[in-house]
């Protein structure tokens, strides 16, 4: 039986790994455009030089997964094709391919890795004093501004976007505001409308937010997540308004019962796009895959949430207490506690997807 794994991420991995180890007539090829596993989660890390994401693929994949080099142009029925025009031959695919990120011109992503390392070097050359703008007051954005300042404290860091952790409660988000302010990061409740680039070599870009204010910018970095790589459309499967494939109970394209589709890239109700979902989710595929070939019953997808972790910098994080349908209680984790329960989230993610177990609570095992 021939699987095709597209994407080595969390999902990907896990799923990679989970069916090797539980189906070894299985052949599995992990198709990936980079010979790393990166722990996307530590971006911000990776950027501001204060951490590494990028660990090598072979340290991460169990003995007997073959593993491609490749980007998956389209799927198509029972093949994919692979960027330079060559095919690979499928009996099931899990597509894990991810989330991605469309930046405003002028600014620079950094929820990839191919942008992390661009925010890194761009960085690295900015002399004491200039000006980082991050736009997005969201998880992505407050980890950026705060780990930026705390690497760097003789640059300015303005953050700027609607709502600061909106998905938190307002006691958490009164907390991160205080962290943020401690670290000199100025937060500013707006909207970007548009970066003009600079007038010369050496000199700053300028911001223009939605209120009409302008302020000059030495590097402007993106960190809003939300777009899907469009392979799943481009091949024609079902996808939602936002690109992402649509699944069955079972995590099953709707056009294609031998694709499954997890993480980001997957449209599966009251799930959000995390690592904590990822995992689990490839790991759902992966056991529902064994399931079927086995002629046993499929069981549904079910997720539970219990908290989100958010780093302010590296001395500082809070952590919000969910209740089991990822809505906000009123309790949260704070300072030395939260740091710690922050960074075994982050390893505890990178060991599942490793040793192909599930941490967080999901469907059935
Ligand atoms: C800075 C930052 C901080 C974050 N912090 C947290 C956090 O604290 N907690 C949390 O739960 N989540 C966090 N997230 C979100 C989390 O990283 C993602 O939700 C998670 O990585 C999704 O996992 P995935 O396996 O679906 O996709 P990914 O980890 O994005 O992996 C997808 C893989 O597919 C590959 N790929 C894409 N297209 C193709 C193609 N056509 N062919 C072959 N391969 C392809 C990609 O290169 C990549 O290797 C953070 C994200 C960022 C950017």
């Amino acid at each position: 039986m021939k699987v095709v794994v597209v994407g080595a991420g969390y999902a990907g991995t896990l799923a990679a790994n989970r069916l090797a180890k539980k189906f070894r007539e299985a052949q599995v090829t992990v198709v990936n455009p980079r010979s790393d596993f990166v722990e996307r989660v530590r971006l911000h890390q990776q950027l501001a030089g204060t951490g590494r994401a990028a660990t090598p693929l072979s340290d991460m994949l169990r003995e007997g997964i073959h593993s491609r080099l490749a980007t998956v142009h389209t799927i198509g029925d029972g093949s994919v094709t692979l960027d330079p025009g060559k095919t690979l031959d499928f009996d099931y695919l899990i597509l894990a391919v991810g989330s991605t990120t469309r930046a405003l011109e002028g600014t620079i992503p950094i929820g990839t890795w191919e942008g992390a390392e661009q925010a890194r070097a761009a960085l690295a050359g900015l002399p004491a004093g200039s000006t980082v703008t991050v736009v997005g007051a969201g998880l992505t954005g407050i980890e950026t501004a705060s780990e930026v300042a705390c690497a760097r404290s003789d640059l300015r860091v303005r953050l700027v976007g609607q709502s600061l952790a909106p998905t938190f409660s307002p006691g958490a988000q009164r907390r991160i505001h205080a962290g943020l302010e401690r670290l000199h990061v100025s937060v500013l409740r707006d909207t970007v409308e548009a970066v003009l680039p600079a007038a010369g070599e050496g000199s700053a870009g300028t911001v223009r937010l939605r209120s009409g204010e302008e302020f000059s910018s030495d590097l402007t970095l993106w960190a809003v997540l939300g777009a899907v790589p469009d392979l799943a459309a481009r091949s024609g499967l079902r996808v939602d308004d936002e690109g992402r494939a649509v699944v069955d109970a079972y995590l099953r394209s709707v056009s294609d019962p031998r694709v499954f589709a997890v993480g980001d890239c997957a449209a599966i109700a009251g799930s959000r796009p995390a690592c904590q979902t990822a995992g689990p989710q490839g790991a759902h595929a992966a056991d529902t895959l064994v399931r079927l070939v086995k002629g046993r019953d499929p069981e549904p997808y079910s997720q539970g949430y219990t908290g989100t972790a958010l780093s302010i910098g590296r001395r500082d994080a809070v952590i919000q207490l969910t209740h089991q349908d990822d809505s906000p209680t009123r309790f949260y984790l704070t300072s030395r506690l939260a740091v710690v329960g922050k960074e075994l989230g982050a390893r505890t993610a990178k060991h599942c997807a490793r040793t192909a177990t599930i941490a967080w609570r999901s469907g059935p095992e």
